[in-house]
Formats: structure tokens, C-alpha cells, sequence
């Protein structure tokens, strides 16, 4: 691969400050578009899972007791070399997960800036002093780091969803291992080089990289060490890690799925909540936990609407996210290529009609999925109730404010929700009514490194970002004072 800086490219898992070979030899990471192989990635066995758990051990003793400004410092360096390296960690982010190269950048760039955030939060870890409840009593909190923390995360974004978890466990005092997902492990072995080079001590941040997910998830979850799981996946798969981290009551964070109602009243600005609709819903080919899942329009707007959203949807450029110009790229695997398929095919089973897109881009394009509209949709259809995690936007036409609330909140998600309109009274309404972690008012486009990211129901529990990220790698004790006569 083709890097201004060639040691961007590691293939080695990294533990306890060295890149070292994987006990289990080697798996193939492949570039989506095409199906090049494009990296032969260490295959690490539980036991180097265990040493990576080990070193965190050791380097808690160290990174916990520096002073939160020297931690700033290292965090600060990490972001600004992580800033300095965007182009080629977007290019080799985009050759392992296929998202359009203008896109990656954009996640670098995110990515980054919660390194940046939680450089300065780590400087504001504040307890309290809380009036006794006895003349002679005085009461302390003070906020410690958990201790050493194991990180899961997905291939849709390889590179933020792993910042986005360790800026704060590191801003904390925490230590972390990383397991990254099989399908995109390069994104996160740059991180590593770079935090090499930013001065991490050794044992602070490792990486694990396996082909055998289960296995390393079982040696974190079993691990008396480790005292915190931060994930980020399926719900299906959070739920299984939940109950194998019950035994040693770790402490959780859980980012699953999403099923966003993206809602359009009446007296919406048309044009915004297309472009808004575009945005939230084709970032990523659809492949995001808080892209919009069922868009939810007004009857008295509902075909302006859905035939301006499917022109906009029809000129986005698809193809090879290296391409200049390209908006929507490849999906990730065969597998989620097959299950967009079963979704259109339900939809249309049911009485959806396809207004643009509804199948895959041509043949040497296999997993190039078009971008689709399927208006007439039905709360019957498969696509009402499953993430679909595709380029598939499904328009469903409401007639009420309370019967698109109820539409909305029926599902066991409860990540990302949307909707557009002006009035004010009823923004407030509905905002106050949607059961989601988050609400984007005339926006599609809500992810910040300011702001808690973070969902309700199942999809989880925690807050990615914002002053509430450090709580979740904190504990918080409080000292009881007496004799204070
Ligand atoms: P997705 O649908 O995004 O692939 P998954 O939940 O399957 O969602 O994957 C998210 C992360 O969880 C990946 O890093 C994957 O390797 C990991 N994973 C999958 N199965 C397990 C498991 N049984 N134990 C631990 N980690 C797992």
C-alpha cells in the first residue's frame, strides 16, 4: 500500500510497548471493493491475550499515578500526530473498510478530536466536598480510574470507535486492550504506532488483534483483572458479553444497535430534511448504528418529499471509496450485501415500491450496493423492526403527531432519532417523547465529541464524549472524615 509513511502499516498486534507476531499465525485482511488481500494481520492465541491483560496490569501502576497534566500531554501529542498522519490513516482506512476516502478522513478528523477533548477533561476529574451529617464528620469524593479496561470494536468506523473509548479510559488513568474487528484491524495497529511514538509507557495501550473473536472476548470478560468492558457492536453480541462479564461484575458500557425513526412533519423545510435525510441515512453505505432506519413522513408532504429525496439519493456517485467523487462505496462483506437483499426483497413482497437503486451496483462491483428508495413501506415489512445496515432508506407515510411517536418508540432500539418541522411546541413534544439517547432537531447529522453519544433500551447504556465520557472509567469513593472536634 502506497503511505507517505510507510510504518503506518503495521501487521503485528502490539502488547506491552513491542508489534509482535500472533501465536496462531496469520489472517487475511481484504479490501471490500475489490477483494484484494491487503494485509496478512498476527492471529493472537487467549494467552497473549492474558499477557496483553498482564502488561495492562503493570502499566496501570505507572500511567495511574502521573500527574493528569503529564497524561494531557502524551494524549495531546497522540492527537496532533494522529492530525499530521490523516491522509494515509484515510487511505488505509478506506482500503480496509471501503467508506469513501473524503469520508475517512472525516472519521480521522472525529476520531482525533475526542483524543484532543479528553486531553483537557483529563485535567478536570473533580470530587466534591459534601457538608457532614455530624458536627464532628467532613465528607470527600474523590473520582480513581477503574483500573485496566478491555475495548471491543466494530469495523464500521476501525479507527474512531477505538478513540472514542480509549481517549477517556487514558484521560482517566485507565489502562486498555484493544480487540479490534477482524474485518479492519490496520486502522487500529496505526493508532498503536502512533501512540508509540506520542510516549505511552509500555503496557498502557495494546492491541489484540485475532481471527477468533470469541475466544480473546472470553479471556477479557473472564479476566479479575480487567474491570471494565467498553463495546461497541451488535446488540446480539453485547448481550452475550453482559452475561459473561456478570461473574466478575464488571463494570459495563454498551454502544449496540439503533433502529432510527427519522420523522418529517408537515411544515418541515423540504429541502433541509432531504439533504438531511441524505446525510443521515447513505453516510458509511448506510453501514452506522445511528443512520436513519425508517424515515417517517406526513401524508400532506409525503410525495414532495419522496420525490425530491430520491432524485438527491440517485446522483450520489457509488463506486470505489479510493475514487475522486465518490459518495457511497462498497459494503463491507458478501454477508451484508445477502441481507440488504433479503430486506428490498421483503419490502417489495409486501406492496414496496423501488424508486431508485434496489439492487447491486454491476457485476465487477460485487459488493457495491446502489443506493435505494422504497416508498409505500409498511410496518410489516422487515425493515420496520431490523437494523438494516445498508443503503436502504424505506419511507413510511403518517398521518399524526401521536401516531408517529408510537411508530417511532416501537422498537426495543433506542440509539439515534430524528425529525424535522418548526413548530415550536411540538419540537419540544416530540423531542421530550422519543425514546432514544438522542435526538437530532432538524439535523441529520449529530455526532460530536462534545456531546454524550449513547443509547437507552438495547442499545445500551453509557456516554461516548462530552463531560459525562470520563464518568464511565471512573469510581467514584467517598471519605468519611470524623473526629473533627
Ligand atoms: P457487527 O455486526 O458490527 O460485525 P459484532 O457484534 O459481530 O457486530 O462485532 C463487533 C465486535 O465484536 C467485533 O470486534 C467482533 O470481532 C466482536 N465479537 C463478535 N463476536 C464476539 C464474541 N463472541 N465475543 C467477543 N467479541 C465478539
Amino acid at each position: 500500500m502506497q503511505l507517505n509513511y510507510p510504518k503506518l502499516f503495521q501487521t503485528q498486534a502490539y502488547i506491552n510497548g513491542v508489534f509482535v507476531d500472533g501465536d496462531s499465525g496469520t489472517f487475511e485482511v481484504t479490501n471490500p471493493y475489490d477483494g484484494s488481500v491487503i494485509a496478512e494481520v498476527a492471529d493472537c492465541t487467549p494467552q497473549q491475550a492474558e499477557q496483553a491483560i498482564q502488561a495492562a496490569a503493570e502499566g496501570f501502576k505507572v500511567w495511574s499515578k502521573y500527574t493528569a497534566g503529564k497524561r494531557s500531554r502524551i494524549l495531546r501529542k497522540w492527537y496532533e500526530l494522529q492530525l499530521e498522519h490523516a491522509d494515509d490513516l484515510a487511505r488505509l482506512l478506506t482500503t480496509e473498510q471501503g467508506k469513501p476516502v473524503a469520508e475517512a478522513k472525516g472519521e480521522i478528523r472525529y476520531g482525533a478530536s475526542f483524543v484532543e477533548w479528553f486531553a483537557e477533561e483529563a485535567k478536570r476529574i473533580y470530587g466534591d466536598t459534601i457538608p457532614g451529617h455530624a458536627s464532628d464528620k467532613r465528607i470527600v469524593t474523590i473520582k480513581q480510574p477503574i483500573g485496566v479496561v478491555a475495548a471491543i470494536t466494530p469495523w464500521n468506523f476501525p479507527s474512531a470507535m477505538i478513540t472514542r473509548k480509549v481517549a477517556p479510559a487514558l484521560a482517566s488513568g485507565c489502562t486498555v486492550v484493544i480487540k479490534p474487528a477482524e474485518l479492519t484491524p490496520l486502522s487500529a495497529l496505526a493508532l498503536a504506532q502512533l501512540a508509540q511514538e506520542a510516549g505511552f509507557p509500555a503496557g498502557v495501550l495494546n492491541i489484540v488483534t485475532s481471527n477468533n473473536a470469541p475466544e480473546i472476548g472470553s479471556v477479557m470478560t473472564e479476566s479479575k483483572i480487567v474491570r471494565k468492558l467498553s463495546f461497541t457492536g451488535s446488540t446480539k453480541i453485547g448481550k452475550l458479553l453482559m452475561r459473561q462479564c456478570a461473574d466478575t461484575v464488571k463494570r459495563l458500557s454498551l454502544e449496540l444497535g439503533g433502529n432510527a425513526p427519522f420523522i418529517v412533519f408537515d411544515d418541515a423545510d423540504l429541502e433541509e430534511a432531504v439533504s438531511g435525510a441524505v446525510a443521515a441515512k447513505y453516510r458509511n453505505a448506510g453501514q452506522t448504528c445511528i443512520c436513519a432506519n425508517r424515515i417517517f413522513v406526513q401524508s400532506g408532504i409525503y410525495d414532495a418529499f419522496t420525490e425530491k429525496f430520491a432524485a438527491a439519493v440517485q446522483k450520489q456517485k457509488v463506486g470505489n471509496g479510493l475514487d475522486e467523487g465518490v459518495v457511497v462505496g462498497p459494503m463491507v462483506e458478501e454477508k451484508a450485501v445477502q441481507f440488504v437483499e433479503e430486506v428490498v426483497a421483503d419490502a417489495k413482497n409486501k406492496g414496496g415500491k423501488v424508486l431508485t437503486g434496489g439492487q447491486r451496483h454491476g457485476a465487477s462491483e460485487g459488493l457495491v450496493y446502489e443506493p435505494t428508495v422504497i416508498i409505500d413501506a409498511r410496518v410489516e415489512m422487515s425493515v420496520f423492526s431490523e437494523e438494516i445496515f445498508g443503503p436502504i432508506a424505506p419511507v413510511f407515510k403518517f398521518e399524526t403527531e401521536e401516531d408517529v411517536i408510537a411508530l417511532a418508540n416501537d422498537t426495543n432500539y433506542g440509539l439515534a432519532s430524528y425529525f424535522y418541522g418548526r413548530d415550536y411546541a411540538r419540537i419540544w413534544r416530540v423531542a421530550e417523547a422519543l425514546e432514544y439517547g438522542m435526538v437530532g432537531i432538524n439535523t441529520g447529522m449529530i455526532s460530536t465529541a462534545v456531546a454524550p453519544f449513547g443509547g437507552i433500551k438495547e442499545s445500551g447504556f453509557g456516554r461516548e464524549g462530552s463531560k459525562y465520557g470520563i464518568d464511565d472509567y471512573v469510581e467514584i469513593k467517598y471519605l468519611c472524615w470524623g473526629g473533627v472536634k
